[in-house]
């Protein structure tokens, strides 16, 4: 079978590889969509040399065509609907107990596409405890997203704390923040959205966003400020790791900031601040706990996750699909297949 590989070289290439099959405690999947992240971008381009030679992907999504030896009987079976939570832990740490295989606190955590073979071909062999149950109503486009984007900006809500009745502004409005928009409307919050580009602003707005802000054209905080009334943002999420200073600067007091975009570098005094009582995070991704119930409330809130999406490809578009996806423009692609 074909699958996408990252020389690491900045080129994205097709590899043959031999069909996988399921061994102890493991799947055989049938891929139905494989997102495009972001961070495969650090990898085409060899930011972390690691990776060149697995298949690429790590937000896959379809249905279990085996299992291998070991796999408990009804857990995992044949047709089952499923997503990937795309990190491998020892499974028995308390961190992997917990949820958060990717902090596994005894073994290396595999993370799919830079250890281990990815999404990005017709099939994958995966952990069978690492894959999840699909809730009846989400596609697997959907299921694709939230297996690293747009569960990404649920866990950062998370980590956050309740938005409820808070006045939460969003910074980036690309796939991860355009999935934070949507989340914080859906949760309660009145979203002011943040961008430089004007198209994904309109976007923004589709998802939720009750004010836009251009801060390349428009004072940002000017603009946060008249929003309420001088007491700032309560929540401020960062998906675009730009934010940096603006994000303290729209921070009202007892806010709380949450900064997922890379590389991110947020400077401050102590003495500053100290009196405006902030809690400022970071978040990586999500629990496997916290996927389930991504995919539960897109469901329940009927969320257009799909609508994320404006473009989708055949893996034999490999080449076409990163070089639109180099060029950042508004929207997420996914691969898919019959
Ligand atoms: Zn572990
Ligand atoms: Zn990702």
């Amino acid at each position: 079978m074909k699958g996408i590989i990252f020389p690491g070289d900045g080129t994205v290439a097709l590899s043959e590889f031999p069909e996988p099959e399921p061994g102890p405690g493991e799947a055989l999947v049938k891929i139905r969509a494989s997102g495009m992240c972001g961070s495969d971008l650090h990898f085409v381009h060899g930011t972390f040399p690691v990776g060149a030679d697995v298949i690429q992907g790590h937000e896959p999504c379809g249905d279990v065509l085996a299992v291998g030896p070991g796999v408990p009987e009804g857990q995992v079976k044949p047709g089952d609907r499923v997503m990937v939570h795309h990190y491998y832990g020892c499974g028995y740490c308390r961190r992997c107990r917990e949820g958060w295989p990717q902090m596994c606190e005894t073994a290396p955590a595999a993370t799919m596409a830079v250890h281990v073979h990815g999404g990005h071909a017709p099939l994958a062999v995966i952990p069978a405890s690492s894959l999840l149950p699909m809730p009846d109503g989400l596609s697997y486009r959907a299921g694709a997203a939230i297996g690293c984007g747009t569960g990404t900006a649920w866990g950062a809500l998370k980590r956050a704390g309740g938005v409820e009745d808070t006045v939460t502004v969003v910074f980036g409005q690309g796939p991860v923040g355009l999935s934070a928009t949507m989340f914080a409307a859906a949760l309660g919050a009145t979203v002011i959205a943040v961008d430089v580009d004007d198209a994904r602003l309109a976007g923004a707005a589709g998802f939720g966003a009750a004010l836009t802000v251009n801060s390349r054209s428009e004072s940002l905080v000017d603009a946060v400020s008249g929003f309420t009334g001088g007491r700032l943002a309560d929540v401020v999420i960062d998906t675009s790791g730009r934010a940096g200073e603006d994000a303290l600067s729209v921070l009202g007091t007892f806010g709380r900031a949450v900064f997922v975009g890379l590389p991110g570098e947020v400077s401050f005094t102590t003495q500053a601040i100290y009196k405006k009582q902030w809690t400022l995070m970071t978040s990586w991704t999500m629990s496997t706990v916290e996927q389930a119930r991504c995919a539960d409330f897109v469901v329940a809130h009927d969320l257009p996750v799909d609508a994320l999406y404006s473009h989708e490809w055949s893996v034999d578009q490999a080449v076409e699909a990163y070089a639109w996806f180099e060029k950042q423009d508004a929207g997420k692609g996914v691969f898919v297949f019959d």
